[in-house]
């Protein structure tokens, strides 16, 4: 199932898209939930309950979609360099501060996170800070939390995954080598496109599907989930060791080769830029610059 938060006549709303993904149908839910977006029904399914019943379907045209988790429930988790190829390109960019020379390959998953103040929807913009002239996309699959637990085996792992969701890791480069650690960089408003919807694992698999991104119809980046260095059950088997997930966490995979950075020189976005992100059997997340 395609799980859409949206908002319509200024309510907010969360709803089961239809498989040609022309209609949403609304789930009965009280306000303070459906504000939550998605978070409520994988808390309830997490809970052994059922969903709550569908109320008369609308057109997906005639709502404005949100992001599936408005405000997830805590941090957003990241993975660092978690592709070959990407973490190669970002070690020979100059702006790694977090590899001594001949250490570009991490030895085991690198964590960061957003908060979860960053994140916006489909459409929405990212919003070019001031104090920063060095801002750059990054685009991800994202691990949604269903089941959650603590020293989670990665042989067990792939149960405790509710399904996907794609984030544009948008980052300040410069405040992430000036500052020595990535957490600032990453947090600024607006600074984590989230959507356009939560698609289960059951009609998605994430262990082995496409990621692109086009800046300006552009392709930038190009690659599959297979060539993650540490793949999604030892991502949640090393975060689970001493962290307790909980229903609806989210854990973005990392980001292929091409981002801006990699170029010579970067090519940074600049105000007027479109970043769309796709990722096969998922959909497509586009934001403006501005
Ligand atoms: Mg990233």
């Amino acid at each position: 199932m395609k799980i859409v938060a949206y908002r319509q006549n200024g309510q907010p709303g969360v709803g089961l898209v239809s498989a040609d993904l022309l209609q949403v149908q609304p789930f009965d839910l009280p306000q303070a939930q459906r504000e939550q977006g998605a978070l409520a029904l994988i808390e309830m399914q997490a809970r052994g309950e059922a969903l709550p019943p569908l109320l008369a379907a609308v057109a997906l045209s005639g709502v404005q979609i949100t992001a599936p988790l408005p405000r997830p429930r805590r941090n957003i988790f990241c993975v660092g360099k978690n592709y070959f190829a990407h973490a190669k390109e970002f070690a020979g960019s100059g702006f790694d501060s977090s590899a001594r020379a001949g250490e570009d390959i991490p030895d085991c998953p690198i964590y960061f996170t957003k908060v979860p103040e960053s994140v916006v929807g489909p459409g929405a913009a990212i919003e070019m800070p001031a104090v920063s002239s060095a801002i750059d996309y990054e685009a991800e699959l994202t691990v949604i939390i269903g089941r959650g637990g603590k020293g989670i085996l990665a042989k067990d792992a792939m149960a405790h995954v509710w399904g996907y969701t794609i984030i544009n890791d948008v980052t300040a480069r410069d405040w992430q080598s000036r500052h020595k650690q990535w957490h600032l960089g990453k947090s600024f408003d607006t600074f984590c496109p989230m959507g356009p919807w939560l698609v289960s694992a059951d009609e998605c698999d994430g262990t082995r599907t496409g990621v692109r991104c086009y800046v300006n119809n552009e392709l930038r980046q190009n690659a599959s989930t297979t060539d993650l260095i540490f793949d999604i059950p030892k991502l949640i088997e090393t975060l689970s060791a001493g962290i307790t997930l909980y229903p609806g966490d989210v854990i973005a995979t990392g980001t292929p080769v091409g981002v801006g950075i990699g170029f010579k020189p970067p090519r940074y976005l600049k105000f007027g830029d479109v970043v769309r992100v796709e990722i096969d059997g998922i959909g497509s997340l586009e934001n403006p610059v501005r």
